[in-house]
């Protein structure tokens, strides 16, 4: 074991090695893995991050960076057993600046999500990426899972608001990206293999993101929809002549919503008469308070006339408009819940969305009729959380143990669909076995030789997304 003295020297008061204290930062939230660390390191700057990694590549020890540890493929959990150190960025949260004529913001890569909107709206901006998990997680986090949320459809994910970032290498050298510009055509983009790389590269410290102006009104509604492919005639539709104003088209299932109601007490069905799939759909506007809401009112009752929805609640309230998203957004802890669960993070293009789901439904409701189907995610991005949870009062590791199987006939659909089976989460050490299975040898072979070039000592995050 090597000795943590120098280390501790350096950091002292943020270098974790009690049991007790390392606990948290050892495990997911889902409590799905448990790994093990030397240390918790806690640097303050990319000066102390280019240093810790210095120290570790000089003795072989590897790096497991974190942020919010809210991920959903046990990214940040170290292997158990392992000869790591946790690198945990909590700290490194200023926001660095916010240039209105480039519209930017300039943030630490520790910074919470929450405190970037915060902090953007502070400035009469809007920063756009959203997600359940946007109280805890940072904005490093989402950069390498090139995380999606809730305005992909509109704004695009964390790649597309990204312009710049800052970089400590496997080396421990800073890296200085932080550019600004729309347009640079002057080689490799090395941000962008740095977006998605769910830290097996380098250490992302500090990014330029994209700002937008506020919304000056939204208009949202719950729609019940009889069946995917009406939900599907009315996105395209709604956005073809909306374009940029519809904001959000998110779906899901009578199952999901019941599954919330049960669980929270304090939120009401909009929409009584129960039907099989729900969207939650989101217009906005630049232009006036007033006009949105009349939009959305004739849209939709357009959309009844032609059969394609049965009913619909256009929120009165502002606090209406957020217990519909608390729905759509409860249903990850709704489903915890229950139990164990069985999830997938796949995507397909939009069109492919209702024979996806047909087949799937078909094929894992014949070999598994007793799991519970929790269907939900952005129907506009064609991401869907096709997840399960076991049978009421059903055997939990019987139904976790069926875990591969399921996943192999869900994703062997995708992939057949044109799609993929990790759309917003990230590979992790959930599915990275799993990649083989579904990219070509000389996709991964490219993706071996772009890690080996740039993590020759194989220090950074080991165990996580190559197979
Ligand atoms: C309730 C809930 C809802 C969610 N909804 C969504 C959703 O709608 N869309 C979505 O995309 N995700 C969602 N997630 C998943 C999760 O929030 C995202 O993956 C998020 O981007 C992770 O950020 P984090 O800071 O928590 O990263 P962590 O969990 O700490 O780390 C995730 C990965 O990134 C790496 N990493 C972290 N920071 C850095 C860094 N600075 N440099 C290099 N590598 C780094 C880690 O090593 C790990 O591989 C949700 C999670 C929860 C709990």
């Amino acid at each position: 074991v090597p000795s943590l003295d120098d280390l501790a020297d350096c950091f002292s008061g943020r270098l974790l090695t009690a049991a007790e204290d390392m606990a948290p930062f050892l495990t997911d939230w889902r409590d799905l893995w448990r790994g093990s660390a030397l240390a918790v390191v806690q640097p303050d700057s990319a000066d102390d991050v280019a240093s810790v990694v210095r120290w570790c590549a000089a003795r072989g020890i590897a790096i497991v960076p974190q942020g919010g540890n809210t991920g959903m493929s046990g990214g940040a959990t170290p292997e158990p057993g392992a000869n790591a150190i946790i690198l945990s960025l909590a700290r490194m949260n200023r926001i660095r600046t916010i240039d209105g004529i480039d519209n930017v913001i300039v943030v630490d890569a520790g910074c919470i999500l929450h405190t970037v909107q915060q902090a953007a709206e502070d400035a009469g901006r809007f920063f756009p990426l959203s997600l359940g998990a946007e109280g805890s997680c940072t904005i490093g986090g989402n950069l390498a899972t090139n995380a999606g949320g809730t305005g992909v459809l509109r704004y695009g994910s964390a790649r597309d608001l990204c312009l710049g970032m800052e970089v400590v290498t496997a080396q421990g050298l800073l890296w200085d990206g932080l550019r600004r510009l729309r347009k640079d055509s002057s080689g490799y983009d090395l941000r962008d293999l740095f977006i998605g790389s769910e830290g097996t590269l380098g250490i992302i410290t500090g990014a330029v993101m994209r700002l937008y102006p506020s919304p000056a009104a939204r208009a949202t509604a719950l729609v019940a929809v009889p069946s995917i492919e009406a939900a599907l005639e009315l996105f395209d539709a709604v956005r073809n002549r909306l374009d940029t104003a519809l904001t959000a088209f998110e779906f899901l299932s009578e199952n999901c919503l019941s599954l919330v109601l049960d669980h929270r007490p304090d939120l009401r069905r909009p929409i009584q008469q129960p039907s099989p799939w729900y969207l939650l759909v989101e217009l906005s506007d630049l232009q006036t308070a007033d006009g949105i809401r009349d939009v959305l009112e004739s849209l939709l009752a357009t959309a009844f006339e032609q059969d394609l929805i049965v009913d619909a609640a256009i929120a009165e309230t502002v606090a209406q408009a957020r217990d519909f998203w608390a729905i759509r957004e409860g249903i990850a802890e709704a489903q915890g819940r229950v139990g164990k669960t069985i999830k997938h993070d796949i995507a397909v293009p939009v069109s492919r969305v209702p024979a996806f789901l047909s087949e799937a439904d078909a094929a894992i409701g014949a070999r598994w009729p007793d799991v519970r189907f929790v269907t939900f995610g952005h129907l506009g991005d064609g991401n869907i959380h096709y997840n399960f949870s076991p049978p009421d009062g059903g055997d939990q590791q019987a139904f976790l143990a069926q875990q591969q199987p399921i996943n192999q006939v869900v994703h062997d659909i995708v992939v057949r669909h044109g799609g993929t089976i990790s759309a917003e989460h990230g590979l992790g050490q959930l599915r990275n076995r799993e990649i083989a299975r579904y990219k070509s040898p000389i996709e991964i072979e490219l993706m071996r030789q772009v890690k080996q070039a740039l993590d020759p000592q194989g220090l950074m995050n080991p165990g996580k997304l190559l197979p």
